[in-house]
């Protein structure tokens, strides 16, 4: 830590708002962070109140087999964490102490585990939805919030290797889906706005990964599927992602087989809150004492 010259990391965690645990991007949390995350979580489910959103809450571990299926290796493999486990005899656990006491790779008898880690909260959602068979008439909401992993160690606070990711998840017809994405871009402005953070609203793409990776993401740039809701935080040039409005077209709906009543493979849309993001946009706009906030901030978050 710079004693002269703090960042926004040592601020945040020499007010005790984030705790180290020696590994970059993996931090506590206290009582005071958790205040403002639940008075966000609270203004979004005020805001989606009216759209009969079923909740359904996953742990922050999926079936192995169905994120294999789910092509996240294929787009994502740098982000991706797997869960092992031991798997020798009492002969190999003796040299696996051995080894971590001599310091050494002690992991020569870790086998895959039929977990892996939750990379975002919609991903578990799909393959349970399309057990259920074709959709009700409207189309389907819902309400997730889930840990989540995404292995991209870094000193910015905003950029962490476990988060946490509230969605709404739009399943239905194009029409369905489109005005529901829309009808969030509005939505997550206006909110933001009543938080009195500075934001704006632009195309993105995700991180996909290697050469073909580059064509991916310039080709959802074209197709205008995935905007994202930027407020400056770490720096002016490099705003933050805190909310993404993602369009799936018929990707998950045609890989997992879900299908709309008439018979059609379902479009997906959902929108996502990054709830340490916009935590920490929050402290760094105004101030790390949440009682010194303005009225109308502290009123939206009932805090
Ligand atoms: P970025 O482009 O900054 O890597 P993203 O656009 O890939 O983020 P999404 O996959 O759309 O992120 O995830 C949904 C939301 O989860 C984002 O809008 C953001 O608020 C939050 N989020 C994503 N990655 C992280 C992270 N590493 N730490 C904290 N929050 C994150
Ligand atoms: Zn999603």
């Amino acid at each position: 830590m710079c004693e002269a010259c703090p960042t926004l990391l040592d601020k945040l965690i020499r007010a005790g708002l984030l705790i180290e645990t020696g590994v970059d991007g993996l931090y506590g949390r206290s009582g005071e962070f958790e205040r403002i995350v639940d008075g966000f979580d609270r203004l979004v489910s005020r805001l989606g109140q009216g759209d009969g959103a079923e909740v359904v809450r996953f742990p922050p571990g999926m079936n192995r087999a169905l994120f294999e299926k789910s092509g996240y290796l294929k787009s994502f493999p740098q982000l991706a964490g797997t869960v092992h486990a031991f798997s020798g005899d009492d002969r190999r656990h003796a040299a696996l102490v051995a080894h971590l006491e001599a310091g050494e790779d002690w992991s020569g008898d870790q086998k895959m585990t039929d977990v892996v880690l939750t990379p975002a909260a919609c991903y578990p959602l799909y393959p349970t939805v399309a057990r259920r068979g074709p959709l009700p008439a409207d189309g389907l909401v819902f309400d997730l919030n889930s840990y989540c992993f995404r292995h991209e160690p870094s000193r910015e606070p905003t950029r962490m290797q476990m988060f946490r990711m509230r969605e709404y998840v739009r399943i239905g017809a194009p029409d369905q889906v489109v005005a529901f994405r829309a009808m969030w871009l509005e939505r997550g402005k206006k909110m933001i706005e009543t938080l009195r953070l500075p934001c704006h609203v632009d195309l993105a793409n995700d991180p996909f990964f290697g050469r073909a990776g580059r064509v991916m993401a310039s080709s959802q740039r074209d197709l205008g599927l995935k905007f994202e809701l930027l407020v400056p935080v770490n720096s002016d040039e490099n705003p933050t992602a805190c909310l993404s409005f993602n369009y799936h077209q018929e990707h998950f709906g045609a890989l997992w087989g879900i299908r709309t009543a008439s018979g059609e493979t379902a479009h997906t849309a959902c929108v996502g809150f990054g709830m340490e993001r916009v935590t920490i946009a929050l402290l760094k706009h105004h101030g790390l004492d949440i009682a010194a906030w303005p009225r109308e901030v502290r009123d939206a978050l009932a805090l």
